[in-house]
């Protein structure tokens, strides 16, 4: 029941840590021979031995257990509008209070998140309770909730027992994920209040596989099951230079787009920036360009441009008539054109939105 964990010599892993609100015991994982167990969260699976942490080090063993250390223990929280996540067509102009812990799943050597990303969770942490979290969404007059920064799934238990309170409350539920839970936490979050989820498709599945250590298919998988099961969808894809920059790259993730997810689901190519342990400059221009324009040539319905302030790819264009409907600066709201019943003004095609426009400028004055 004692155990040594790389960089932290000073923590005894057994029963005594469950004394801490931020570890809890986990919900989705087997019981194997010889005190292991097997993590099913997430696509790892990680069979991990008594007193061993999984891959993401979220997770540990106890007494041939797993527990979860990252409950509540949160390393950021804060109320974002829901264009920065990105989300375009779900709840435009709306605020998400949101949160997230340490760590991730994946080894994206460019992750733009690495503060929070690259570092094994703090033991105990700061522990924040579910209520507080929803409590806080009330007070800022936020909408809904939005589990991001860091991967959300590594906060499944967590997320369940929030989404469940807020939804009691009337406000929606996200995560920004990179996709690589099991069908059966998909499920669960999908059964206790997610609404949406943004995906990101981080390259084909040779470039995932060599970067980020995981299985595209099963990334596309889950997008497809959770449209099925009647989520919001957006599709994020960070075009990373020397990585997935290259013309037959973005002709294959747009073709499996469009198999997997279909012509109505958004997807957004995000400019890359130098970051963490990789140097390479940031997505030339004429490459985001080029992808735009093959995407919706190809028939996809919605294409965006991400982080480059005033590139056309920022705003919502009418699928029909070419109409501009939603024009936006930097992920700010700056005109809404859509008629009450979501239809372009100009020639009345229905424009897929899931939930009300808010202009919360409007409420300021
Ligand atoms: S969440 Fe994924 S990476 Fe973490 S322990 Fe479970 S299977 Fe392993
Ligand atoms: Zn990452
Ligand atoms: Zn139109």
């Amino acid at each position: 029941m004692f155990s040594l964990h790389g960089g932290r010599k000073d923590l005894k892993i057994g029963l005594e840590l469950t004394k801490y609100p931020t570890v809890r015991r986990a919900i989705l994982y087997e019981r194997l021979r010889g005190n292991k167990v097997r993590c099913l969260v997430c696509e790892r699976r990680c069979v991990i031995p008594e007193g061993g942490f999984g891959f993401c080090r979220t997770r540990v063993n106890i007494d041939g257990d797993l527990y979860t250390v990252v409950y509540g223990n949160l390393s950021a929280i804060e109320s974002r509008p829901i264009e920065i996540k990105p989300f375009f067509h779900f709840w435009p102009g709306s605020t998400a209070i949101t949160f997230s812990t340490w760590s991730c799943n994946f080894t994206c050597p460019w992750c733009q998140n690495w503060s929070l990303s690259k570092c094994a969770p703090p033991i105990p942490g700061n522990y924040v309770p579910p209520e507080k979290v929803v409590e806080e969404a009330i007070r800022n007059g936020d909408e809904g909730t939005c589990v991001s920064f860091n991967e959300p799934t590594l906060l499944f238990e967590y997320s369940l027992d929030v989404f469940k309170l807020a939804r009691e409350r009337g406000l929606y539920n996200t995560y920004v994920s990179n996709g690589y839970m099991t069908e059966d936490a998909l499920k669960m979050l999908r059964n206790t209040g997610l609404d949406a989820i943004n995906i990101d498709v981080k390259g084909t599945k040779e470039q995932v596989l060599k970067y980020c250590g995981a299985d595209v298919d099963k990334v596309w998988r889950n997008a497809r099951l959770a449209k099925e099961m009647g989520l919001h969808v957006e599709i994020i894809v960070l075009v990373v230079t020397g990585v997935n920059d290259d013309e037959n790259s973005i002709r294959e993730i747009i073709e499996r787009h469009l198999k997997e997810v279909g012509p109505y689901t958004p997807i957004h190519f995000n400019r890359y920036y130098p970051a963490y342990e990789y140097h390479e400059p940031p997505t030339r221009i004429e490459v985001l360009d080029f992808a735009y324009r093959l995407a919706r040539r190809e028939g996809i319905a919605y294409v965006y441009v991400g982080n480059v302030p005033g590139h056309p790819g920022e705003h919502t264009y009418c699928p029909n008539c070419g109409e501009l409907l939603i024009k936006r600066w930097h992920y700010t709201i700056v005109k809404y054109r859509l008629t009450e019943g979501k239809r372009c003004p100009r020639c009345g095609t229905e424009i897929h939105i899931v939930g009300k426009y808010v202009n919360k400028a409007r409420l300021l004055v």
